[in-house]
């Protein structure tokens, strides 16, 4: 009657959506300031006051114009703002159509892989990876396949990746800064991955795809250097959205970026455009394709999550957790205190801490620590952390 694959995605929600709707109920049952909500990546910091300044200016315009449809791409003018945002920052010189607007990096995410995919096709994703990628693979009938990041410090496990290369890889899905360990990949890490790939094309006669998803690229600390990925590997199709650099989530607002330096340029941005017409994914919310034309230079605002990542590290540095230093995003990689993390983040609960189990990211014994909540929720919740702690030294 209907199809039970799609029933089993939209019956079972992800363990992130499901502690978060848990977090929302326990809040309402005994306070929002007693429980500490680490699940979601919600950004805490305001969208910049020129994004509401613009939308009310944009809700002046006639009602025929702001509310009719753009081309399924999306509009001419706000392509060529970004194009010219992305030139600016990394002496390019991209044009409106190479760019396909949609809605967030998830839909720019599932098209570019529709585009690249057939069924059987292999696309890697490096452990820990976001949960959905595996979700949107499979939906193109193509197969997930995990390879672990090195556990020293979460950068490429390049040999493992080789390792893993068959002549059925059709594409290779980073993010960096990463979701959810807060790793920023390295230069040198994608020179090595990009030396890799140009090896195993040649040898295979036709590219391996490298989808570069990055909501997370302006928020990196301390003056780390995320480098620009198509510079680096000429066959790289750029995922990215305003969901977090602008605040922008709900919104659901992104674009692809298919370089002419690519292979076939032109025949990729038609799949992609192709990918995104199978899906419906036609047209991105206009209004916000204005928005974003007038306030794609916006600078991002990371102070907030900056001195949050230095509050949390420092709390948990007293009371004696491991975790992964993070370079990026607003994730901190824990170390949870047994093998079983699921364990781990039912125990935690108790003490109303809201961690997620890393079994959904495709790795166990971790936790996932969002940080983008507010500066009191962190400092309130340090007796929580302690108390948790010490049950473990109490058994
Ligand atoms: N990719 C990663 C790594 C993410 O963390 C997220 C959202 O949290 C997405 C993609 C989807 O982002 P968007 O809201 O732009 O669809």
């Amino acid at each position: 009657m209907i199809n039970e694959t799609m029933y089993g995605l939209g019956a079972e929600p992800s363990a992130i959506r499901e502690l978060f709707a848990y977090g929302l109920a326990r809040k309402a049952e005994i306070g929002s300031d007693k429980v500490f909500d680490f699940s979601i990546g919600n950004p805490s910091v305001p969208a910049p006051a020129k994004v509401a300044e613009t939308m009310h200016e944009l809700a002046d315009m006639p009602p025929a114009e702001l509310h009719a449809y753009s081309a399924a791409s999306g509009l001419d003018s706000a392509r060529q703002a970004i194009a010219n945002n992305l030139n600016k920052r990394f002496g390019t010189s991209y044009a409106s159509g190479d760019l396909y607007l949609t809605m967030g990096a998830a839909a720019c995410l599932s098209a570019c892989i529709r585009a690249t995919v057939d069924p059987g096709d292999e696309v890697i994703v490096i452990a820990p990876y976001f949960p959905e990628y595996r979700v949107w693979i499979e939906a193109a009938q193509g197969v997930c396949v995990e390879v672990p990041a090195r556990t020293d410090n979460f950068q490429i496990d390049i040999d493992a990746l080789s390792a893993a290369i068959t002549t059925r890889t059709k594409a290779v899905i980073i993010n960096s800064p990463n979701n959810p360990v807060g790793v920023v990949y390295t230069r040198e890490t994608l020179e090595q991955l990009a030396a890799l790939l140009n090896d195993k094309s040649n040898e295979h006669g036709e590219p391996i795809f490298l989808i570069s998803d990055e909501p997370y690229r302006e928020l990196a600390y301390d003056g780390i250097e995320v480098p620009w990925v198509p510079a680096i590997y000429n066959n790289t199709l750029v995922c990215y959205s305003w969901s977090k650099s602008l605040s922008l989530p709900g919104d659901r607002i992104g674009y692809v970026l298919v370089p002419n330096e690519m292979n076939d340029a032109n025949r990729v941005k038609k799949a992609v455009a192709g990918a995104g017409r199978s899906l419906g994914y036609v047209c991105a919310p206009v209004f916000f394709q204005r928005v974003i034309e007038k306030c794609v230079d916006e600078p991002t605002n990371t102070e907030a999550y900056a001195s949050n990542r230095a509050l949390l590290t420092e709390g948990l540095d007293k009371l004696g957790y491991h975790y992964i230093a993070p370079d990026g995003a607003f994730y901190l990689w824990v170390q949870a205190l047994e093998p079983d993390a699921q364990a781990f983040s039912d125990k935690a609960k108790r003490h109303e801490l809201l961690l997620v189990p890393s079994d959904s990211f495709g790795v166990t014994g971790w936790v996932r620590v969002s940080y983008c909540i507010s500066e009191d929720t962190i400092r309130n919740s340090m007796p929580a952390f302690r108390a948790l702690k010490q049950e473990y030294e109490g058994e």
